[in-house]
């Protein structure tokens, strides 16, 4: 059986050209492939019998690319059967300016992602994804798009001095010479469907990039419009959440989920893939969580956005956590400490040259932002701030802040070993999370260092209560620990639509107070309007409840007291105005509503009159 020179592939003659394969090997595999039925081409045989590797074929493929025609490498491999082929090439004949590829596409001889597979597998180009990733607007700045249009590639970006470029078809020798006129041999070949390209650059020919207007039938302008809106209406999260029969998009605004938009389900894959690019997620995983960061440009602005991708039944739910805004640094003044308060806050605490101080309360309870508050107070020129903080939430001038990045192992623990030899004055650890971090906290005060850091208990005495729980002798929390503070973020009453009200009285009878007491206080409530989201409520303030450690306290903490106790003598000795007592004096001035301590402060201890806790916290 001798094979006749015209039934080997074009390929195959080039591998002989270049030696790699001799004419016998070729002959021996042929026999060999005959015996084998059509399953296998001779190009899979000869990989088989290891006369040949992948490498090899891709570097002749890559190198003799133009000389060779986009049908026969898909007859060669297999991809397509030799009547298709004819067919498409008869097809062509009388549609002479469409190109091979497009034609097998539209006549279903291949899928669109099978013809795109068979050539960046084949040819070892990149393949570029084009619904969802982005063209750099450098690369675009001063190129014709009526020249890429007539030769059907787009640049999308710079790969270190070169650019790469899409192709639609690879194999036209038309196509790639349009791109040397533009990029000399400055570019990178790569590989997108030719429908995707050809929208593409229709936008950019009526110059929408510049503007950036946002449109939402692409994967980029949905996610753009998401979070720029999300931006603007000073949510904190984005949460993107893929049901049976649709995609919803809610923003937590004041601590409340509120609904953005319906999408239809099949947004949800376009949309995760473009999150994913944007973060450097891996795109293929769609089966386990995921989490990434991201930085994004509204504007002219930019914020870092942490992504967490959460695997549910009808796909990927995505948590989108808007850091580093720029209304998170708020003064220690303005934060809502009543101004006794403050100023005992001040000088027992913040002036105070070491020992720890706790901050305390659930997520979202406005921790962060208050250690923020503390660290700019108390920064200045001659003292030196180390942080260590999972994730650093927003960048302070003149403060060296480390950002907890597990996954390379810089562990908090790693950290914070380390922490200490860098000659601190103030070590800000985010939170304590186990005996190890509470340990550092204790020893690094107990060495003259100020430890700013948090914890997440529901109020003061639990926290003190749950550090004693924690390995450390008590003599030693005694002697280091300065304030266990408390706090909860409450939402503000709409100052555009708030209206006086009466407490009912249920609410009476639950605080113990009487009706004709609280008429000289005025509780307020919004009945919703336009600015405020028909709401009733408009940005967030802090209420407090700050333990000052004083001689009572540190020795009820050595007999080892039950919080019962603590809190009496707390309360007695030291001051204490409890979350409730404190949200309660913000009630009456008509900053908050009851609904607002309903939903958000311990129910502990039945609250003092209104004027005596003024008293203690300078209220009005
Ligand atoms: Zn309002």
């Amino acid at each position: 059986m001798e094979p006749e020179e015209t039934t080997l592939g074009e390929i195959v003659l080039l591998l002989i050209k270049e030696g790699i394969l001799t004419e016998e090997k070729v002959r021996y595999a042929m026999r060999v492939q005959s015996k084998l039925g059509d399953s296998k081409t001779l190009m899979d045989t000869l990989k088989d019998l290891k006369y040949v590797a992948d490498d090899q074929v891709k570097n002749i493929l890559r190198t003799n690319h133009l000389s060779l025609r986009i049908g026969d490498l898909l007859r060669e491999f297999g991809y397509i059967s030799a009547e298709n082929l004819n067919a498409a090439l008869s097809l062509q004949q009388n549609q002479k300016n469409k190109r091979l590829g497009q034609i097998i596409i539209e006549n279903q001889f291949m899928t669109e992602a099978a013809f795109i597979d068979a050539l960046s597998i084949q040819l070892g180009f990149p393949f570029i994804d084009l619904s969802t990733q982005d063209i750099a607007p450098e690369v675009i700045e001063n190129i014709p798009v009526k020249w890429c249009m007539s030769h059907n590639f787009v640049p999308v970006k710079k790969i270190e001095n070169k650019t790469l470029v899409a192709f639609a078809d690879p194999f036209s020798k038309e196509d790639i010479g349009g791109a040397e006129k533009l990029f000399g041999h400055n570019f990178i070949i790569g590989l997108a469907s030719p429908g995707i390209i050809e929208k593409r650059l229709e936008k950019l020919g009526s110059g929408s990039i510049k503007s950036r207007i946002v449109d939402e039938n692409t994967a980029i302008g949905i996610v753009d419009s998401i979070i720029g809106n999300a931006i603007d209406s000073g949510a904190s999260d984005i949460h993107i959440e893929p049901f049976e029969d649709r995609l919803q998009v809610r923003y937590r605004i004041d601590g409340i989920l509120v609904p953005y938009k319906m999408f239809p389900t099949n947004a949800a894959s376009m949309v995760s893939a473009r999150i994913k690019i944007l973060c450097k997620a891996n795109i293929a995983e769609k089966r386990r969580h995921q989490d990434g960061r991201m930085s994004f440009d509204h504007h002219g602005n930019y914020f870092d956005l942490r992504t967490s991708f959460f695997v549910t039944v009808f796909g990927e739910k995505i948590v989108l956590r808007i850091l580093n805004r720029i209304d998170q640094i708020i003064t220690l003044e303005n934060i809502g400490m009543q101004p006794k308060i403050l100023a005992r806050f001040k000088k027992d605490v913040l002036e105070v040259p070491s020992g720890v101080m706790i901050i305390t309360g659930p997520t979202g309870s406005g921790k962060t932002t208050t250690l923020y508050s503390c660290v700019s107070d108390i920064n200045n020129p001659r003292i030196s701030i180390v942080t260590a903080e999972d994730p650093v939430e927003y960048v302070l001038q003149e403060i060296s802040q480390c950002s907890i990045d597990a996954a390379i192992n810089r562990t908090f623990e790693e950290t914070l070993r380390h922490i200490v030899r860098q000659d601190p004055d103030v070590i800000v650890i985010g939170e304590i999370r186990d005996n190890y971090s509470a340990n550092v906290a204790v020893h690094a005060a107990l060495t003259g260092h100020k430890v700013l850091t948090s914890f997440h208990t529901e109020d003061s005495i639990s926290g003190l209560i749950r550090l004693m729980n924690m390995d450390i002798e008590p003599f030693l929390i005694s002697s280091t620990v300065v304030c266990v503070m408390a706090q909860r973020l409450l939402r503000r009453v709409c100052v555009h639509c708030q209206k006086e009200y009466r407490l009912s009285s249920s609410d009476l009878k639950f605080l113990g107070y009487n009706a004709k007491e609280m008429k000289k206080y005025h509780f307020k409530k919004g009945t919703g309007c336009t600015a405020c989201n028909h709401t009733g409520y408009k940005g967030r303030m802090g209420v407090f409840e700050i333990l000052f450690l004083n001689e009572f306290i540190k020795e009820a903490i050595l007999l080892r007291k039950s919080s019962y106790e603590l809190r009496r003598i707390a309360i007695e000795t030291a001051g204490l105005v409890t979350l409730m007592e404190d949200a309660l004096t913000k009630t009456a001035m008509g900053i908050t509503t009851m609904e607002e301590i309903f939903r958000c402060i311990p129910r502990l201890l039945a609250p003092r009159p209104i004027h005596e806790i003024n008293r203690l916290s300078g209220g009005l």
